[in-house]
Formats: C-alpha cells, structure tokens, sequence
C-alpha cells in the first residue's frame, strides 16, 4: 500500500482523480500532508493551496473549502466548494474580488453576515492570488491530466 487513491470534486465537476504518492492540503488545524497508510480522518479545509504529488507530476490547486476524508485503504476524497488548478486562476477576476472586498471592508455600515461573506470572499482571493503568483513560471499544461509540454 504505497499510494493514495485521490479524488477531487466540487458541485460542478470532478477535478481530479489521481494516484499519489502524497497529498497536502489546507485545514482548520493548518496545512497537513497525508502520505500512504494515514490513519482514517475527516477534516474541514479552509482557501488555500492543495498539492497533490503523483510519481511525476505535482498539481497545485486552489480550494475555498469543503471536506477532505481519508478512508481506510488509502482513500482519499476532498469535496470542495470551488477548486481551480493554478493554471486556471484567473488573475484578474481574483485582483477584482479582492478590490471588491477590500472596499466592502470599508463600508461603514456592514451586517456581521455580511462581514463573515466579505471577508470569506477576501480569503479566497489572496489564495488565488498567491497560488498563481507562486507558480507562475511553472510549464503550461497540454491536458491538465499530467501531461506537460516545455
Ligand atoms: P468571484 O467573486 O470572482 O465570482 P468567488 O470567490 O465568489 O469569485 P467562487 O464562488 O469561489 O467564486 O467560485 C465560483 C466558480 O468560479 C467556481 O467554479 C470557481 O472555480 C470559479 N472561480 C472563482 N474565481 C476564479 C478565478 N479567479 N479564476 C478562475 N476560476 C475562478
């Protein structure tokens, strides 16, 4: 048992379904990487970057939240809320979000709701943002299942 069984989806669409070799991803309790034989788990994960490393490719990607369960077997399954590969962030729907929220932020009158909305909302962009800036120079995909070209 030297691999994991990994699946990604959101509502929309299954993201990814991949054998690795190890799995990091962003939780309440911090980043954690799982590698082959982890003990079962359930955790909630919060924006940020997820790395799933198979034996040669790694995929970075971005993930606003959701649920990461780790089966016995090696099982892994995240449901994400939204997930987008670095190479899909859009930099300039993410500068906006960010500027949107920035500028809600501001607003002198603002619901606790609506705080917790904006402020999600701000999270999620400075994530996206990040992971594109970080792996900007990486090669550009041919398929997006591994494939690289140079
Ligand atoms: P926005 O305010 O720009 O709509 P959002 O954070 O509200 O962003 P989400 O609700 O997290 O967006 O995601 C909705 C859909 O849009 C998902 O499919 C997600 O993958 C996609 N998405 C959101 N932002 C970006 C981005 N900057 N680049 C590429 N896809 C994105």
């Amino acid at each position: 048992m030297n691999k994991l069984y990994f699946q990604l989806v959101t509502p929309e669409k299954k993201v990814l379904s991949q054998e690795l070799v190890s799995l990091s991803c962003p939780t309440k309790l911090g980043q954690i990487t799982i590698l082959p034989g982890h003990i079962p788990l359930v955790a909630t994960l919060v924006p940020g970057e997820l790395h799933a490393k198979t034996e040669n490719d790694d995929f970075y990607l971005h993930v606003s939240g959701g649920f990461l369960e780790v089966q016995k077997g090696s099982k892994i399954i995240v449901l994400a809320d939204a997930a987008e590969h670095d190479f899909e962030i859009d930099i300039k729907r993410a500068e906006e979000a960010k500027l949107r929220a920035e500028k809600a932020l501001k607003e002198q009158k603002i619901s606790e709701e609506e705080y917790a909305q904006v402020s999600a909302s701000l999270e999620k962009s400075l994530s996206r943002l990040n992971i594109k800036r970080k792996h900007a120079h990486r090669k550009v995909p041919i398929t997006g299942g591994g494939v690289f070209k140079e």
